[in-house]
């Protein structure tokens, strides 16, 4: 199938370095300015409670606490993504959703007709999740997982994720030096998703399994994800052209 519409999801390990947000931003906004030209562009980004904390250090670890880091850093965050984008003269949108907003068809389909005349209109929707007013029970978690609903809901052919890690491993690598990436996974296996969440950063809420259960989500609707290093943005390249360097490859085709 022809590949339109990407969705990327970029991790807080990507958008931060020592605290402060990462040059790799800019090659982050650069490449996907460039895509924009020939694909619609979804971008799911994670930071904004990294961003509030800048400003204000919280104890992040109580919920309403994170809110407020939520709430103070979601405007920092755009104002970001918003300079960055201007320089080439591509206009974003802020789209921040909570679960109830895809729980059922017909919200769902009010939610994508939104999106589509934003991508209609070459404007990059930035989703995030609306997380100074989520609670518990309308919570998508994390946004890997998020990352994946917007790719289903809303028409994406392929989710592209930029984190610090250039592929999923046989273990972790960052314990396990004998840990060897894989190139293809054609299904989750349950195991892998018994493992403990181990986000790196404080304020990751991910971890590998996030990632896996966004993979098994999406592989169940026959679509595809591309996990690779927001390092390495010349994979991203490539794999759009059908060409895989590195990273790994979730897809039920066989190769
Ligand atoms: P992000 O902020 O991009 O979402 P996370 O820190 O949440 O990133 O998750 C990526 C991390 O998961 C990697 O840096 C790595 O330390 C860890 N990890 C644990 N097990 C694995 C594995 N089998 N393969 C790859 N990474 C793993």
């Amino acid at each position: 199938m022809k590949i339109k519409r990407v969705v990327f999801k970029v991790g807080t390990a990507t958008l931060y370095e020592d605290g402060k947000l990462s040059k790799r931003v800019d090659e982050i906004v650069k490449l996907l300015s460039e895509l924009n030209k020939e694909y619609e562009i979804i971008l799911v980004s994670s930071g904004a409670v990294g961003a509030g904390y800048t400003k204000c250090p919280l104890d992040k670890t109580k919920l309403p606490n994170k809110q407020a880091l939520a709430a103070i850093g979601q405007p920092l965050l755009m104002r970001e993504y918003k300079d960055r984008f201007n320089k080439y003269g591509v206009t974003v949108a802020q789209v921040l959703l909570t679960a109830a907003d895809l729980d059922s068809r017909k919200r769902t389909e009010y939610a994508k007709k939104m999106i589509d005349i934003l991508l209609e209109n070459r404007v990059i929707p930035i989703v995030n999740e609306n997380d100074s007013v989520s609670v518990e029970e309308i919570l998508f978690g994390d946004n890997d997982q998020l990352s994946a609903y917007v790719t289903y809901y809303f028409g994406g052919n392929l989710l592209i994720m930029l984190s610090d890690i250039d592929a999923f491993y046989t273990d972790n690598p960052k314990t396990n030096k004998n840990a060897k990436p894989i190139k293809i996974v054609n299904e989750i296996k349950d195991e892998w998703l018994e493992q403990k969440c181990d986000p790196n950063d404080k304020f990751a809420t991910g971890g590998i399994v996030t990632k896996l259960k966004a993979a098994k989500f999406l592989l169940d609707k026959n679509l595809k994800m591309f996990l690779t290093n927001g390092n390495n943005l010349k994979t991203v390249r490539e794999i759009l052209k059908g060409n895989q360097t590195s990273g790994t490859l979730f897809s039920k085709e066989q190769k």
